[in-house]
């Protein structure tokens, strides 16, 4: 089909666009009815109503525009503009993500050679730059379930390609998240998927880093999940009870104020082992955390989610406390300190936290009667269920046991015996 013509629109057409810019949903959903508009005619300068409501910065609009079968790589606009492009430049991230999983092609310049992630940065629109140089598409991934060249067998098979993508598209890079996501599909709970995936993993973040324009973040990204998967591995060779060891051991808090020892060194290690000594984004994430002490903030997590999504990891009321989800509602109902997002993330965590709830308490007191008077409701509702909850808790310790005082030693982190900051060090 011929593109539409520019500035050849009907009376229908231009009403439309003048609906978008006064942001009225209801109408243009009313006008998109009438046969007399085309979802993707142009403006006098080549701009769709897609483009018009991205860069108005109207979600809802554009969401709709898009289910009409709004074109989101149409470039027809005079300078080269992408609805993508407007998108960042209207500084909108959920506008920028609708537009990435409508398919929107990250490396269509404009007329003056710029991508959508470089416009966005040129007018200081960071968040909206992190949301496209974070996106994946799926496209890219499965290109590894296919051989290539003389390959008799494609590096990921074809059934692992949804569960990887779905690890590398997740906002939340809690370790512990990460973990999770790989123990609830069984597919990837098995040695030989994850070495597999792995691979895949180390692989795009060397095409990230020697793509033209080179990726820092993702590439970080990408060596954190493969990280991560090769930690999933070697616990599922090694132990008899597999992932949820590891996942107690980044849970697990140290003695005296029950900071997460394993998790920050885990963290640190991974960081320590980006295999591009010279990218920048390392640099900067060494200089940040090799001065501080384990234990202080901010944490290697915190740093690393900051670079990685540009959003900061606050350890506050709204995000659970073991997996890291937003959103957390659940209280610990003994200590009020700690949020979680449900019972199976209280539950994980009550082996390690029960040993410093008591100590919240009583340093919290006055803050707990405060609250016991504000949230009483909440805390009938939560006390029976919590008590029910420490006994089951008590018996799974009793018979499962979980790792002792020593265990950092056992998991045979590297960066548990050098008490020194990440560093540059090839292995
Ligand atoms: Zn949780
Ligand atoms: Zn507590």
């Amino acid at each position: 089909m011929a593109a539409p013509k520019k500035g050849d629109l009907s009376a229908a057409e231009r009403e439309i666009l003048q609906v978008i810019a006064a942001g009225d949903v209801q109408e243009v959903a009313r006008l998109l009815g009438s046969k007399d508009v085309r979802v993707n005619c142009l403006d006098e300068y080549g701009m769709t109503p897609l483009m018009h409501a991205a860069y108005k910065g109207q979600a809802d609009m554009c969401s709709l525009l898009l289910q009409h079968g709004a074109d989101v790589n149409c470039n027809e606009h005079d300078y080269g503009y992408t609805a993508l492009m407007f998108a960042g430049l209207s500084g909108k991230t959920d506008i920028t993500s609708m537009m990435l999983d409508a398919g929107a092609e990250t490396d269509l310049v404009n007329s003056v050679g710029r991508t959508a992630a470089q416009m966005a940065a040129f007018v200081g629109q960071h968040d909206c730059v992190t949301v496209i140089n974070n996106f994946f598409s799926r496209a890219r991934l499965e290109y590894y379930t296919r051989p290539q060249g003389l390959e008799r067998e494609a590096k990921l098979p074809p059934k692992l390609a949804g569960p990887l993508h779905k690890i590398i598209m997740t906002s939340n890079l809690n370790p512990v998240k990460l973990v999770m996501l790989v123990r609830e599909n069984p597919l990837l709970v098995d040695v030989g998927a994850l070495e597999k995936c792995y691979h895949v993993m180390d692989l795009l973040c060397e095409q990230c880093v020697k793509q033209q324009d080179m990726n820092e973040v993702l590439a970080m990204k990408m060596h954190y999940i493969s990280y991560v998967l090769q930690k999933c591995m070697a616990f599922l060779l090694d132990r008899d009870d597999k992932l949820d060891v590891l996942i107690k051991s980044l849970l697990k808090g140290r003695d005296g104020d029950g900071f997460p020892q394993y998790q920050e060194k885990f963290i640190r290690d991974c960081i320590r082992k980006f295999p591009y000594c010279e990218a920048a984004l390392l640099q900067q994430l060494v200089r940040s955390i090799a001065p501080v002490e384990i234990g202080n903030d901010p944490t290697a997590f915190s740093v690393l989610t900051q670079a990685l999504t540009g959003k900061m990891a606050f350890i506050d009321a709204e995000f659970c406390a073991t997996c890291g989800e937003r959103g957390a509602e659940k209280r610990c109902s003994l200590c009020k300190m700690v949020t979680y997002c449900g019972l199976m993330c209280q539950r994980l965590h009550w082996f390690t936290h029960k040993k410093i709830c008591r100590g919240l308490q009583e340093k919290d007191a006055p803050r707990l009667r405060e609250l016991n008077d504000e949230e009483s409701d909440m805390v009938k509702e939560t006390a029976s269920f919590l008590a029910e909850l420490c006994l089951k808790a008590e018996e799974r310790m009793a018979s499962s046991g979980c790792p002792g005082p020593s265990a950092p030693d056992q998991l045979n982190c590297p960066s548990t015996s050098s008490e020194g900051p990440p560093s540059c060090n090839q292995e």
